[in-house]
């Protein structure tokens, strides 16, 4: 296969295949769908700050069984906690510490709980999207993702009469068609990916997009370190002091390089007492450093496009 033939051939071409009989253009099609591009970390941020730090949390709550179809009231009850419980608590610390933070919300998860998605922006929060009822984006058919993502974006909207410029997707991975949807509704941001610890351009098949990345990562979550099946064989219960020495390590090499320190965090989760003291303590712990900027991610977005100005017409078609 010649290499002139890159991005000009379908990458779905023979992946009925296994995948050491693919021709280079379709392993290389694969990998080039959607890549990542110029990073976008400023020579310094606001006010002279030597690191950014943005904290995120998604209030699945009942959302998460929801989307299985999964309908029993124990179940429903975890995710009723992070309403009842953990999001009034994680909104609580946040206001004593004077930071703010972005909630990606599934819209099912807001119109649960209304009073919880205003509040957000209340109190100066940025609410941004994740989903309709925490579907499984990369299963869908291009016109379900399209239809279900637009009305999540309508749905908070019409919440909280803020419009979000963010979105996080629910399985923090992109179908084939999860590029072209964000970039057609006019997405500022996303936060889902994972090809570097710090911003970039999202690159459509080579392509700079305008969309910049706010990558998360497994180790900078909450729910991989304390979740469990009920039914399942795995304990992976994490202690959680020994959670906030990763995350700890993860802010202070931040820090030293001048990058971005971004953290997800599920209310169902964190906000139990045991794990909610170590959120503090990390809290503390980065407090004690000078020159800490806080930001939700849509300011961070916003900054660092401003610091590396994207093209004036952005590809807006993968
Ligand atoms: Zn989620």
């Amino acid at each position: 296969m010649s290499t002139t033939d890159q991005g000009t051939t379908s990458p779905d071409q023979g992946t009925a295949s296994p995948s050491w009989q693919w021709p280079e253009s379709t392993w290389r099609g694969h990998v080039e769908a959607v890549r990542a591009g110029r990073p976008l970390r400023p020579e310094r941020w606001p006010g002279g700050a030597r690191v950014a730090v943005a904290l995120s949390f998604d209030p699945d709550h009942e959302t998460i069984p929801l989307r299985d179809g999964q309908t029993t009231p124990g179940l429903l009850a975890q995710g009723e906690y992070g309403a009842r419980v953990g999001a009034p608590r994680v909104l609580d610390l946040l206001a004593r510490s004077g930071i703010p933070a972005t909630f990606f919300m599934p819209a099912v998860s807001a119109l649960l709980h209304p009073q919880e998605a205003r509040a957000y922006t209340r109190d100066g929060h940025e609410l941004a999207v994740h989903g309709w009822i925490h579907e499984r984006n990369t299963l869908l058919g291009a016109a379900d993702e399209r239809e279900l993502v637009g009305r999540a974006l309508e749905t908070l909207d019409a919440l909280t009469g803020q419009r979000p410029t963010g979105i996080r997707t629910p399985s923090w991975d992109f179908s084939d068609s999860t590029l072209a949807t964000l970039l057609d509704l006019g997405f500022a941001y996303d936060s889902s990916l994972m090809a570097d610890d710090e911003p970039y351009e999202i690159l459509a098949r080579g392509r700079p997009t305008g969309l910049v990345e706010i990558p998360v990562d497994w180790i900078r979550d909450d729910a991989p370190y304390f979740t469990m099946d009920r039914y399942g064989a795995v304990r992976p219960h994490s202690r959680p002091r020994d959670v906030r020495e990763i995350w700890a390590d993860e802010f202070d090499a931040a820090y030293r390089s001048g990058g971005v320190f971004q953290l997800t965090l599920h209310p169902h989760v964190i906000g139990h007492r045991s794990r909610l003291v170590v959120l503090r303590e990390l809290l503390e712990h980065i407090g004690a450093h000078e020159g800490v900027w806080y930001a939700t991610h849509a300011d961070l977005a916003r900054t660092v496009r401003a610091a590396a100005p994207v093209p004036e017409n952005p590809e807006q078609t993968p």
